[in-house]
């Protein structure tokens, strides 16, 4: 466990500054399918401070998803708003504010790991910083790779892709829709220690969909736990374990605790799972 370095600098890390960070004010969205109506989020409500770490965990259906492609832009809220950093979705996505990564990787399959990290830059007109592709590339244990096309990567790798990809244009929003849903379980520790540690030379406001708690509580300022049928947030959990955060503090109390507070909104009391 080599690398579970502290921030440069090391201190306390950055935090959340206070600012206007992510507001979703009564969000929903309905969908229509055919002549049926499907209800996918109703009044949603969160806010964040500017740069600070919020996950999404709810049962299959509950409308995460939707809370994230509203955000990205990609789809119409039916009411309520969402901003971040008072800036509308169609704003963050001309400003090239915006790193994505869900959980389908969507990589250009004729394009190099290279170059499929390097495409934010084509698509925001900018300077590729090559100096950048590369240490990302390294970051998430791609070396010797960089030429391989996405079909010759195993889904896992394909996934890391997508995330050195969302990190290369220093996003100040990041969108992670279950990035790491995919991947082995030692992969995905190795790797959120290695965003908990990017997000933290810079942190962007994060909104992340999981469904790991552990994984939620280890990253987050805040968890929100949502519910379905329709998709509602039904509690916000303050994390306040200090920062820096190291994986050694999955074993204290005050994580358990937490831990069970997640679990309990999510699958009851008894905890029995409702999925
Ligand atoms: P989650 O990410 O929490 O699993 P989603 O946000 O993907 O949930 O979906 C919430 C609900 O909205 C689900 O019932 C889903 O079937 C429905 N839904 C999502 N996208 C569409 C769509 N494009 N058309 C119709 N229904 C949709
Ligand atoms: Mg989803």
């Amino acid at each position: 466990m080599s690398n579970l370095t502290t921030p440069a600098g090391g201190g306390a890390g950055p935090g959340p500054t206070a600012g206007t960070g992510l507001h979703i004010q009564d969000l929903s969205k309905t969908f229509s399918v055919g002549r049926k109506e499907v209800v996918a989020l109703t009044d949603a409500t969160l806010h964040t401070d500017k740069g600070s770490f919020l996950s999404l965990l709810g049962p299959s259906g509950c409308g995460k998803s939707t809370i994230l492609r509203i955000l990205a832009g990609l789809e119409k809220p039916t009411s309520g708003r969402a901003t971040v950093d008072g800036k509308s979705p169609t704003e963050l996505r001309r400003d090239h504010e915006l790193g994505i990564a869900f959980q389908d990787s969507a990589l250009l399959p004729w394009r190099s790991v290279e170059s499929n990290i390097r495409l934010p830059f084509q698509v925001s007109g900018e300077q590729p910083d090559d100096a950048l592709v590369k240490e990302l590339i390294a970051l998430v244990g791609l070396q010797g790779f960089e030429k391989a096309k996405p079909a010759q990567l195993s889904g896992g790798m394909r996934q890391r892709v997508s995330i050195a990809r969302s990190l290369v244009v220093k996003p100040s929003v990041l969108l992670l829709d279950e990035p790491f849903g995919a991947l082995d379980d030692m992969t995905r520790q190795r790797l959120n220690v290695e965003l908990l540690r990017i997000w933290t030379e810079k942190p962007a406001t994060t909104l992340m969909v999981t469904h790991g708690i552990s994984e939620a509580i280890f990253l987050s300022d805040q968890v929100a736990v949502m519910s379905p049928r329709p998709g509602r947030i039904k509690e916000v959990i303050d994390v306040d374990l200090p920062r820096p955060r190291v994986p050694e503090m999955m074993r204290t109390p005050e994580f358990h605790a937490l831990h069970d507070q997640a679990s309990e909104l999510l699958f009851g009391a008894g905890g029995a799972a409702v999925e």
